[in-house]
């Protein structure tokens, strides 16, 4: 029988329900003493589940790579079986993005988050013997999830750690915290199914700055993987434990007078909008050389769906967008249309980004908006567009974007914004494996400079010498 639209609501409330009800359940123990019964891998206290994660990681360290792979495809199937139930609870819960796109991330990162593959051995041999760097666990990492791709990311962390040999404790945005349960049991669920041990990725029922702290705290986790804004990556970088940090962009689109200007404009769109702005690499702003500034936003307006916003209407989006001068999450990841009738605009129903243009430092152009409002600022040409862009990225050194067919204008670009991912001549998204060469994550450590994160970033890398032996050239 097929699953129709009422028949997916409903799973997706039962789910909610469910996971309320057993959230508020006084304790019935399933191995360890504080653990929520039903679901694998929550429990009430870090500790416990700090100690159940060293439990799995005991197993999983001397699993072959064969066995972390059976899981990890166990996963996979999850996450593609699963993809629209996580989409519509992430959703639903946060109030963030849209369900089409969310569907999308989920089987993008069931399909291109790298595996056992990503772990490697480098090799010298000669005359002195052999030596190999291999990658080896860590062991329990402790990550922090944003709210913003909640599911996308603890999918993600835990395919890419548990191919490295660790298990994973997770302190997730309290606002997605249903949904990071489902996604961390149905996880354990493909271990046991795919004869793993259970809480190979683990959390608490109601995570806090407070749970946060103990997990930072603990002996027992000697790296924390912080996905979020710069206030949690401040936190973590100084906790004294090695931290990766994936922190906050601004990614400037900028267009120069070579560029294929209609499909620039429609790359920007398609990536700008994309589950309403929320992902961290999506394009943010537009510079534009002058020579073609009109043109492009002619582009915007006619083929693309992009609403003109006059300067009251500008003003007004500022007053409700930054409310007291603060981002006011209730507008984070809305879609234009919700965002225009916040300021009392109905706006047509094909209306998929609101622009306008102003000039860098215009509130709703320097600030990290993360919903579909795309400010474009004018540059006399193009060394001055790279300044404003450099500018606007505010030294996050997170990702950018160009639409140029001049090399030397891209290297130029690429050099000086020094962004862990540069986009040419596509939407953002195409950073992240979707219609783009590469793999997928949710996790790219900006700050820290590992960049784009995948299994061998959460490894540890170790030399084995074997001097004047097993060179058998
Ligand atoms: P957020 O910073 O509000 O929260 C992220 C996580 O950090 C949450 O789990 C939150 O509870 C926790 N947190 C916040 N402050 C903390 C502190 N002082 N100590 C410990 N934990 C703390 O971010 P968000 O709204 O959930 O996500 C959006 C932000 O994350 C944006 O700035 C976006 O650019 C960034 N982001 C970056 C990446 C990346 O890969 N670089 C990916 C997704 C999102």
């Amino acid at each position: 029988m097929p699953i129709n639209e009422t028949m997916v609501q409903e799973i997706v409330q039962a789910v909610l329900k469910n996971l309320d009800a057993q959230g508020q359940m006084s304790g019935e123990n399933t191995g360890f003493a504080g653990k929520t019964a039903g679901k694998h891998g929550i429990f009430r206290d870090m500790n416990e589940a700090i100690e159940a994660a060293k439990s799995a990681q005991k197993i999983v360290r001397v699993m072959s790579m064969d066995q972390r792979e059976k899981i990890i495809s166990c996963i996979r199937k999850n996450i593609h079986e699963n993809a629209e139930v996580l989409a519509r609870m992430g959703v639903e819960e946060t109030g963030m993005g849209n369900v089409g796109d969310k569907i999308l991330k989920h089987h993008l990162v069931a399909d291109k988050t790298p595996g056992t593959e990503d772990i490697t051995t480098t090799a010298w041999s000669g005359d002195r013997g052999l030596t190999l760097i291999e990658m080896g666990p860590f062991g329990v990492i402790g990550a922090i999830t944003p709210c913003t791709n909640p599911s996308e990311t603890v999918l993600c962390n835990t395919i890419g750690m548990l191919a490295g040999g660790n298990t994973v404790v997770f302190n997730p945005h309290p606002q997605a915290i249903q949904t990071s349960i489902y996604a961390i049991n149905l996880i354990n669920e493909a271990s046991l199914e795919a004869g793993g041990p259970d809480n190979v990725c683990v959390t608490v029922e109601k995570p806090t700055l407070e749970t946060s702290n103990v997990m930072m705290k603990h002996k027992d986790i000697p790296l924390i993987a912080a996905t979020g804004g710069p206030g949690v990556v401040t936190a973590v970088l100084s906790s004294g434990k090695r931290g990766i940090g994936a922190g906050a962009g601004n990614p400037p689109a900028l267009v120069d007078e070579t560029a294929d200007i209609r499909k620039a404009a429609q790359d920007i769109v398609n990536g700008c909008t994309f589950d309403n702005n929320l992902p961290c690499i999506a394009e943010k702003e537009i510079v534009a050389v002058s020579t073609i500034a009109d043109e492009l936003m002619h582009y915007l307006v006619t083929e693309n769906d992009c609403y003109l916003a006059s300067k009251e209407e500008q003003d007004a989006l500022t007053a409700v967008v930054l409310e007291g001068g603060k981002l006011n999450r209730k507008c984070v990841g809305r879609d234009a249309r919700t965002l225009l009738a916040m300021i009392g605009v109905d706006a047509p129903a094909n209306i998929r980004c609101i622009v306008f243009e102003g000039p860098k430092e215009h509130p709703l152009i320097t600030t990290e908006l993360m919903m579909p409002i795309l400010g474009m600022v004018r540059a006399k040409d193009f060394d001055d567009a790279v300044e404003q862009a450099v500018w606007l990225e505010h030294g996050n050194r997170h990702s950018a974007h160009i639409h140029s067919k001049n090399v030397d204008n891209i290297t130029k670009y690429a050099k000086a914004i020094d962004t862990a991912i540069l986009v040419k001549n596509g939407p953002s998204y195409s950073a992240i494996g979707f219609g783009g060469e590469g793999f997928c994550t949710f996790t790219i450590a900006s700050r820290t400079g590992e960049g784009l994160t995948s299994a061998s970033t959460f490894t540890k890398r170790r030399r084995c010498v074997m001097t004047d032996s097993l060179c058998i050239r």
